[in-house]
């Protein structure tokens, strides 16, 4: 899949959309899901053009990918996670039902999160 630069989080790291914003520096953006799946439910992105984990881990630089999860350590920690505990999500591709083809860190937590269950 090729990079669409008219996607949702493309148009928020333009500053096109508003976003609830958490972290920003000059490589990462973290704001608020406008749909929460838990009490806290922030998404960190990259602001290069990633379509999903499976891009960013197959093209981004080592430094890029270790700077990108210990930021979300780093929030995780900010928004009182780490001891309580939380949940790292990245959705890849249609059987995952990605829906924004920028990849995306969920970040989870402040509820006692459900066991991951089959539909099968
Ligand atoms: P995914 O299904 O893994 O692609 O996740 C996309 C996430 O983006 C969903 O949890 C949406 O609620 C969230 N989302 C979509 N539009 C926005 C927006 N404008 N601001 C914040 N979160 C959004």
């Amino acid at each position: 899949m090729s990079y669409n630069n008219e996607n949702i989080f493309a148009k928020i790291i333009r500053g096109e959309i508003p976003c609830k914003k958490v972290y920003e520096d000059d490589h990462l953006l973290a704001f608020h899901d406008i749909q929460k799946a838990a009490s806290t439910h922030i998404l960190l992105i990259p602001k290069k053009p990633y379509c999903s984990f499976n891009d960013f881990s197959l093209n981004a630089s080592p430094e890029e990918i270790s700077r990108f999860f210990k930021t979300a350590q780093l929030i995780a920690e900010e928004n009182d996670l780490s001891k309580t505990g939380y949940r790292l999500v990245t959705n890849h591709g249609n059987d995952a039902m990605q829906t924004v083809h920028h990849f995306h860190l969920h970040i989870l937590g402040k509820d006692t999160l459900g066991n991951f269950t089959s539909n099968n």
